[in-house]
């Protein structure tokens, strides 16, 4: 049986000026060289038609809080690529920050799709502390909460399939209940790492982002993302302006989008850990 060749899109929405420095722990270079940070969502469409939004990206009441640049809702992007917010069926969040979970309230047809531990998580003890709730917001976990009362919330525990060629993993590290997709293409497997690694940077040098829960389940988070990805994949991460550089325009929306299943050309799509 051959793989499912599934499409899969990241949409870019946002960005924010930054230096190294606050993009590591341990920055590997010069700490306060620029290093902007640009947000996505992504789109898979499936060989079936079926259209699955990961990620709702944030909101303009909370770009403006958090002093963030939205470049567009990210409602936008999907409409463009047919998939407008509110006939979409399936929504993977793939962990519940700001930026990942905050137009949730957009999709009123949807189910989501999310890891227990990061329900858990984005509702029990840690969040009295202020360097994990850091990054959460009050609105989006309530709307969550809301979903699963009204049996539009599936919760996973580690592995689940959606769909043939398309599946949620459980990875933990950024924080106790991320999850990472990975789909099937013509090309390959990608994996769509979301936070498990910001940056290339920070999977190339294999150097945790600052905002981590378990920098260790992180560090281990990176290997099962590659082996998932396989032999002929590759990974996404998360922020990475780079990641508009590494693949084709979409030609519906080139500005803002690309299709992660054409790279651009044969250079390393896997950013391997330093030895
Ligand atoms: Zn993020």
């Amino acid at each position: 049986m051959t793989a499912p060749k599934h499409r899969v899109y990241a949409i870019r929405y946002g960005r924010h000026d930054r230096i190294a420095r606050a993009n590591f722990i341990n920055p590997p270079g010069d700490h306060d060289a620029a290093m902007p940070m640009e947000y996505f969502v992504w789109l898979v469409v499936c060989e079936s038609g079926r259209k699955i939004v990961v990620d709702t990206g944030f909101n303009e009441k909370t770009a403006i809080r958090r002093g963030r640049t939205m470049l567009r809702c990210p409602t936008e992007g999907l409409a463009l690529l047919g998939a407008p917010a509110e006939s979409v069926t399936d929504v993977v969040i793939t962990h519940l920050h700001y930026d990942h979970a905050g137009n949730a309230a957009a999709f009123p047809s949807a189910r989501f799709w999310l890891q227990e531990k990061e329900m858990q998580f984005a509702t029990g003890k840690y969040m009295c502390r202020d360097f994990f709730r850091l990054a959460y917001e009050r609105d989006d976990i309530t709307h969550m909460v809301g979903a699963l009362f009204d049996n539009r919330l599936e919760l996973v525990n580690g592995d689940a399939e959606l769909e043939p060629g398309v599946s949620l993993h459980w990875v933990g590290g950024h924080t106790a209940g991320l999850q990472v997709v990975r789909v099937s293409t013509e090309n390959g497997c990608v994996v769509l790492a979301s936070d498990l690694f910001h940056y290339y940077a920070n999977f190339s040098e294999a150097s945790p982002f600052p905002i981590v829960f378990h920098p260790a389940e992180m560090l281990d988070g990176f290997r099962r993302a590659e082996a998932l990805a396989g032999r002929l994949g590759w990974t996404v991460p998360g922020h990475d302006p780079e990641v508009m550089n590494r693949f084709q325009p979409e030609p519906s929306d080139p500005e803002h989008t690309v299709r992660l299943w054409e790279p651009l050309s044969d250079q390393s799509l896997h950013a391997r850990p330093a030895p």
